[in-house]
This record gives C-alpha cells, sequence and structure tokens, in this order.
C-alpha cells in the first residue's frame, strides 16, 4: 500500500522527464482519492505541454471499411458478419472511389482503411493481389491521399492466405503507396487477455513483430489499447510497457519510421457478443477508468510517444474533450463514416465536421491545429489551397 507522499514522488518524479517503472505506473492506476487524481491529472496535463505543445491537432480524414465478412470471432466485435448473413457487405472499387472523392470534396489529407479478413477477398487466387489493387486504385486517383491502412492482423492474413512472408506482405504494399498503418488488433497486449476476448487473433509476439518490421521498413504506424474488459491493472501496463520497448527500440536502431501516436479504445459492451457483454456487465466505458488511464498513459509513454488521442466515437465528443486535459493533445479525425465501434453501441456517432472539432477545441481554451496523418502541421497557406480553412 503506498501513501500520497509516494504517489506524489511518482509524479514529481515523471515532472522531471524520468520514466516511471511499471510498479509505479500501477500505484498511479490504484489510486482513487480525489486529491491524487488531482495531482495525477495536473502532472499529465503538464507534460502533455511539455511534450507536445498547447495545440490541440485534428486531422481532416474518412474512414472506409471495405468489407465486415471476417473469418474470425472476437469476443468484443459486433461488426463481423458471415459471408450469407443479410447485413454483410464486399464494396466494389467504384464504391470506394466514390467514399475517397467525397472525402477530398471536404479537404481531407488522408483514407483510414480497415476491414475484415475475409477469405474471398482474391484476385487470381491472391489475397495480396485483391490489397495491392485496393492501395493502387486510391494511389492511382486520388496520390494525394496518405493511405492509412491495414492492421497487423490484416498483414498477417495476407501472409497466411498466399504463404508468403508478412515482410514480402509489407514491401509490396508500401511499393503501391501504402503510408502508414493503424497499430490496431492489438488489444491488450497479454496472451492471458487475448485468449479470452480474440482468441484466433494473432498473439502479442506476431503483433510487435509485425509493428517493428514495418518501423524497419519505413511505415510509421499507430498504436493503441482496447481497454476498459477484463484486463487488470497490471496488464494494462505490461500493454504499455511493451509499446514503449518497441519505440525505444525503434529509435535505438534508428529505424526510418515510428510509432506515431497511442490511441485508447475503451470497449463499448452494448452489442457486443454475449461471453464478453456478460462477463463485463456495462454496456458503456466508465469515464473516470478512462481519464485516468488516459493519464498514466500520458505518463508513461510520452518520453518517446508524444501524440496521445482519446475516441471520441467510444466516449462521446464530451468525454474525449475532457481526455484532452488528462494528457491528450490530438481529437483524433472527422471519420466521415464509422462502422466497427458504431455497431457496438457507441455513443460518440461516426461523423464530425471540422467546425465541430475546432469549436470543441476552442471552448476548452486551447488552440486548434490541423495535423497530416504523419503530425506534420498544416500552415496556413497549404490550409487555404485545401480549402479546409474553415473559423
Ligand atoms: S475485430 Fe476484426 S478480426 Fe475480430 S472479428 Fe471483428 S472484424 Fe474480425
Amino acid at each position: 500500500m503506498y501513501s500520497k507522499i509516494e504517489f506524489k514522488k511518482i509524479l514529481e518524479k515523471a515532472k522531471e522527464g524520468v520514466e516511471i517503472s511499471s510498479q509505479e505506473a500501477i500505484v498511479l492506476l490504484s489510486s482513487r482519492e480525489p486529491e491524487n487524481l488531482d495531482l495525477l491529472k495536473n502532472t499529465a496535463n503538464f507534460l502533455r505541454g511539455q511534450q507536445a505543445g498547447e495545440s490541440i491537432s485534428y486531422v481532416i480524414n474518412r474512414n472506409i471499411n471495405f468489407t465486415n465478412i471476417c473469418e474470425q470471432h472476437c469476443n468484443f466485435c459486433a461488426f463481423r458478419r458471415d459471408a450469407q448473413d443479410q447485413e454483410a457487405f464486399f464494396l466494389e472499387s467504384d464504391q470506394i472511389l466514390e467514399k475517397a472523392q467525397s472525402a477530398l470534396a471536404i479537404g481531407a489529407t488522408e483514407i483510414c482503411m480497415q476491414g475484415g479478413l475475409n477469405p474471398n477477398a482474391k484476385l487470381e487466387g491472391k489475397s495480396l493481389n485483391y490489397y495491392l489493387n485496393l492501395v493502387s486504385i486510391l494511389k492511382d486517383n486520388y496520390p494525394q491521399l496518405h493511405l492509412h491502412a491495414f492492421s497487423p492482423q490484416e498483414i498477417e492474413f495476407i501472409a497466411r492466405e498466399d504463404g508468403i512472408t508478412y515482410k514480402d506482405v509489407l514491401i509490396e504494399l508500401k511499393a503501391v503507396g501504402l503510408g502508414s498503418l493503424p497499430g490496431t488488433a492489438a488489444e491488450i497486449l497479454t496472451e492471458r487477455v487475448r485468449k479470452i476476448i480474440c482468441p484466433e487473433k494473432i498473439n502479442s509476439q506476431i503483433w510487435l513483430e509485425i509493428i517493428t518490421l514495418a518501423h524497419s521498413l519505413g511505415l510509421p504506424t499507430t498504436s493503441t489499447m482496447l481497454c476498459g474488459h477484463i484486463e487488470t491493472v497490471q496488464e494494462q501496463v505490461e500493454h504499455l510497457e511493451k509499446l514503449r520497448c518497441l519505440q525505444k527500440k525503434a529509435i535505438a536502431e534508428n529505424h526510418p519510421a515510428r510509432i506515431t501516436e497511442f490511441i485508447l479504445l475503451p470497449f463499448v459492451g452494448q452489442n457486443a457478443p454475449s461471453m464478453l457483454r456478460k462477463r463485463v456487465d456495462r454496456d458503456q466505458p466508465i469515464l473516470e477508468d478512462c481519464l485516468i488511464l488516459t493519464a498514466v498513459a500520458r505518463i508513461y509513454l510520452g518520453n518517446v510517444i508524444s501524440n496521445h488521442q482519446p475516441s471520441w466515437v467510444k466516449l462521446g465528443l464530451s468525454g474525449a474533450m475532457q481526455a484532452l486535459e488528462w494528457g491528450c493533445n490530438d481529437l483524433g479525425g472527422t471519420l466521415m463514416e464509422e462502422h466497427i465501434t458504431s455497431m457496438a453501441g457507441a455513443i460518440g456517432g461516426g461523423s464530425l465536421e471540422v467546425e465541430q472539432l475546432q469549436k470543441a477545441i476552442s471552448s476548452i481554451g486551447r488552440p486548434y491545429q490541423q495535423r497530416t496523418t504523419l503530425y506534420e502541421y498544416l500552415s496556413q497557406h497549404e490550409l487555404e489551397c485545401s480549402g479546409s480553412l474553415k473559423l
């Protein structure tokens, strides 16, 4: 049991820029004392200012989920369908291009694309050909859009279907224009949790291997954590530790790309499969738990991963705005459509206008700044040229 003085000492150490240990992170996550929570929030907010500055960034992007047909059955997923299900979909190329065109019309700089693991997604008998075609049609028609696509699980799926290496898949996708990878499918990077919530998914080791490989090949990635289900605080910290080690290794080995941001994804149980829903017994995330974990993630990772983003889809815009005071410096993207979490019963909706993001940021007295996927901040001139300067 740690005293208030020891709690404070951990935070003082963090404020001086010293890494906190896993044990210390567990202490921070375990207290619900109002006085301690105030100190935790203030420290995370202070470090956010030091590590990422005062502006809150956002990206104008569009989500495209090209299919919900999936061979796996993750116990938190309300999105997947079997091919014969009435609600199954598998978008055609022209539908994807139409979505990209409408994204450009609002000044988007990014397409974020992910889908179910559909064994029928093949061209000339190869999964890789299907995915290469997806990237090519977008990049050939809209070379100015950054393509942020395919989780490590999707990379493993393509490699497994075609009997090739992860490296081959990444090299080929990069060659036709893939810009970066979402660090989704991480869920919680411990085997006990994965065996329960996503037993068919790649294990932690493979997730870490594919992310590291992407960095070594010059493909940046994001990083995520699916929290608030059956994981313990020890497992949350184990997850953060794996991300911190991976990023430190990328820095030490001078990889051409790194993790660009950390995104906390709280579990939404409302329409999740019954096994996990019954076990968690809660429809929506507990905001206080999310904010505490947001602050600890900033303190634990901020020295090496400076950009932290809450999920307005999962927390609602008001919850995400609170997270901006607990260590986050980015409000994410416009998305335009979101299916994966919305189908799980999330309260935040699937689309926000640029003006809504800007007004939300201004309402807490902070400046906003449009960014690209890779956290390059767009200048006034570039904004005027892209037509996305709103206020
Ligand atoms: S989370 Fe992804 S891999 Fe798991 S069932 Fe849903 S779509 Fe499939």
